[in-house]
Order: C-alpha cells, then sequence, then structure tokens
C-alpha cells in the first residue's frame, strides 16, 4: 500500500459541549467534569491547512488523519473503514421524479455499519491511552463493531444487548472473541448494567457520547460528503439518528471545513433530517414540543434496531444541529422501513439496513409536503447493511 506522510493531528483540546469549558485533550476523558455532558474535540483550524494534505493514497477514513484525535499512528487500529462510495440513485430518481437522488453507502464498512469509523477511531485512542479494555451497552452493531476492533488491539471486550438483538449481531461479537451479556429491555437497560458491572471504571465505557472519540470517527462522514461531491454539498441530508453521532458529526465537520476555508464561504449548509422509528422516536417528541426532553421517555422495540435510543445523551446537540441547518425530524414505521427495503433492493440492488430505508420513506413523505423539492440534491445515509437484519424481516421480500 502506498503511504502518506505523517502529519501531526491538529487537536488542542476537548470542549464541554454544554457551556465549553476546555478538557486537557492528552490523557483519558469521558463526559464533561463540569456538566456530564459529551465532549467535543477542538482543532486548530486557523493554521493554513490545504485539501491537498489529504492522503489520497488513504482508501479509508484515516485520510484526513489531521483532523482526527490520535497523535500516533503507530496506535492506529484500522480494518479498511471509511471513504465509503456515494451512489447514484438513478432508478429511484426516474421512478419518483427527482433530480438528484444519492445514498452514502456505509453498509460497505468492516462489519456492515457506521459504527465501524466511531470504533475504529475510539479503540485506536484506548490503546494509544494505554486501556485494556472497553465495555458497551448497544443495540447491535456498536458491540459487533468494537469486539471487533478490540480483537484486532488485542483488548479484551464486553459487550451488553438487548435480548431480542438479532442472533447474527450476538454471534459476530463472538466470532471476534467478546464477552456478551444479553439484557431484558433496550439499550438504556443495558447502559444501567454496563455501569454497575464497571462501577470501578476498569474498562473504557465507549458509550454513544460518553466518551469523545467515537464522534470524530463519524464526523469524517461529512468530509468525505464533502471531498466526494467535489467540494459541493448536497440540498439536504437524511439521516436515521439513534444517540445522534452521525448527525452530530456530519454536522461538526462542515463547520470544521467552512472554518479551514475548505468550502465556499458563500456555501448554503445542508439541511439535516433526523429521522427515527415510530415506536422509538424521543427527538421527534421534544423536536414537536410534546416533551421538555427524552430524560423520561419510553421506547419500543423496532425492527430498525440502531434506532432504539429511548433517551439520547445528545438530544441538545442534536436539536441544535436541526435548528442552525433548518432542518426537520420525522418518525417512520416498521411496515413503511419494509416497503423502503423491498424498493432499495429491487430497484437498485441495494440491500439496506432498516435504518436506510428509513431515510428513504422519509425522503418519500417529505416530498409529498413540499418540504423537499423535486429539483434539489438529497442525499440518503445507509447506515448499514441488511444483512444482519434478516431475522427482523423474515419473509417480508
Ligand atoms: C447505531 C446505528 C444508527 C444510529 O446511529 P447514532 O450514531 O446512534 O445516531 C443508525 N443506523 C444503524 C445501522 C446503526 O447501527
Ligand atoms: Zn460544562
Amino acid at each position: 500500500m502506498e503511504t502518506c506522510t505523517t502529519l501531526a493531528s491538529r487537536i488542542q483540546s476537548l470542549e464541554c459541549s454544554a457551556c465549553g469549558k476546555p478538557h486537557f485533550a492528552f490523557a483519558l476523558q469521558r463526559v464533561s467534569e463540569c456538566c456530564q455532558m459529551p465532549l467535543l474535540a477542538v482543532y486548530d483550524l486557523h493554521e493554513p491547512l490545504s485539501k491537498a494534505s489529504i492522503c489520497q493514497a488513504d482508501g479509508s477514513m484515516w485520510r484526513y488523519q489531521e483532523l482526527l484525535p490520535l497523535l500516533h499512528e503507530e496506535n492506529r487500529v484500522s480494518l479498511g473503514e471509511g471513504f465509503t462510495p456515494i451512489l447514484n440513485l438513478q432508478n429511484l430518481a426516474a421512478r419518483y421524479d427527482l433530480r438528484s437522488l444519492v445514498l452514502k453507502d456505509e453498509g460497505q464498512n468492516p462489519t456492515g455499519s457506521f459504527k465501524a469509523r466511531g470504533l475504529s477511531m475510539a479503540i485506536s485512542k484506548a490503546k494509544e491511552l494505554g486501556v485494556q479494555g472497553c465495555i458497551v451497552p448497544t443495540a447491535g452493531n456498536a458491540g459487533v463493531a468494537m469486539a471487533a476492533y478490540c480483537a484486532k488491539a488485542g483488548m479484551r471486550a464486553v459487550v451488553a444487548m438487548p435480548r431480542h438483538t438479532p442472533q447474527a449481531f450476538r454471534d459476530e461479537c463472538y466470532w471476534y472473541g467478546a464477552e456478551v451479556q444479553l439484557i431484558d429491555g433496550l439499550i438504556n437497560d443495558c447502559a444501567a448494567w454496563v455501569r454497575q458491572t464497571n462501577a470501578n471504571g476498569e474498562l473504557l465505557d465507549v458509550s454513544t457520547l460518553k466518551e469523545p472519540y467515537r464522534i470524530e470517527g463519524k464526523k469524517t462522514m461529512g468530509y468525505e460528503i464533502a471531498e466526494q461531491l467535489g467540494w459541493q454539498l448536497p440540498d439536504v441530508i437524511l439521516y436515521p439518528a439513534g444517540g445522534g453521532t452521525g448527525l452530530i458529526g456530519i454536522w461538526k465537520a462542515f463547520r470544521e471545513m467552512k472554518a479551514l476555508g475548505w468550502l465556499d464561504p458563500e456555501v448554503k449548509l445542508p439541511r439535516m433530517v433526523a429521522v427515527q422509528a415510530a415506536n422509538c422516536c424521543p427527538l421527534i417528541e421534544t423536536y414537536l414540543g410534546r416533551q421538555a426532553n427524552s430524560q423520561q421517555y419510553v421506547g419500543q422495540p423496532t425492527i430498525a434496531n440502531g434506532l432504539a435510543v429511548p433517551r439520547p445523551l445528545g438530544e441538545p446537540l442534536m436539536l441544535e444541529v436541526l435548528r442552525e441547518s433548518q432542518g426537520t425530524a420525522l418518525s417512520i414505521t416498521d411496515e413503511q422501513m419494509v416497503e423502503g427495503m423491498r424498493e432499495l433492493g429491487r430497484l437498485e440492488g441495494l440491500f439496506v439496513a432498516p435504518e436506510g430505508a428509513a431515510v428513504w420513506m422519509a425522503a418519500r413523505q417529505l416530498l409529498s409536503t413540499g418540504w423537499l423539492r423535486p429539483d434539489e440534491q438529497i442525499l440518503l445515509l445507509n447506515t448499514g447493511s441488511g444483512q444482519k437484519y434478516l431475522e427482523n424481516v423474515a419473509g417480508q421480500y
């Protein structure tokens, strides 16, 4: 493989997402000490950095190494994650009379979902900081990805997932040598088990937004969207939001690129759409003003396992993205997701996760209400492959 000049990470500090208090970036951090809220990495974006610094020879998310928090390349734990293709869905576009409908296919990542990006980043940082093992509550994909990267790093992996999670997720964790705990309930119940089991903090808890590294891996989707579309951005991006790292991360990337001068200062950033499952849609309820926040929300299981996150810690950050981008949020039923899977399969040859199907169905709904116009460029984020969900949709093709 061709190599690139290793350039230093531009990371400067970590900032409390609630109050802005800076935290030291060169030691292991979890949530902010002031507000117990997510920490976000801050980089030096003023010192000129040209787009030419992107490592073209690296066909993974690590091509943006200077804008990632890893300090030493030898700590990189990589299985080739990221730089996934943006596919042109011309058949669906023709059927629905759309000018441009594209899909970034995160199902092509190692372990079959975009969780690979975040866990590659987090396990690399864990290795760099001398962590011996990691633990995670998961709806499925994050656990599988963590297990794979921990195996690669020679680290202990403990995964807690709901008992109803399809067998394929569980089995793949075992194949990577992880310890798996099945829990009655949803991911928040798994999180409670993790807190109890890991009360002494022996393992690094890589729960969504409870450490500042996974989101940095996820944000590379934003860099890729810009680079792959020739430094233009689509009009609208639809994202299936669980904990929300992708939504928050992509928006963070856009802001960083603006500060770096990589985007035209006049460029209009995309409207960001958060899509959830009707069975578990805490963000929608808050967005529509039906509750003050999701701290007491009770969700039900959905075939889109990754969306069953009843009380996301990053809710305020997601709402900020929706507001700043003039986006919106809506929910899709499990039945609609199956219909979307069928349509993407039959017309585009794509076997997407129910989460990915949900964003297509959301686009259809927003087109029907006029919020989306057929002449806009629409980007769907398919966050995972359908393979591991067969059990959830058995026989419904
Ligand atoms: C985890 C997951 C999501 C939700 O991602 P968040 O970062 O939690 O918002 C969406 N789709 C799939 C396939 C997932 O595994
Ligand atoms: Zn704070």
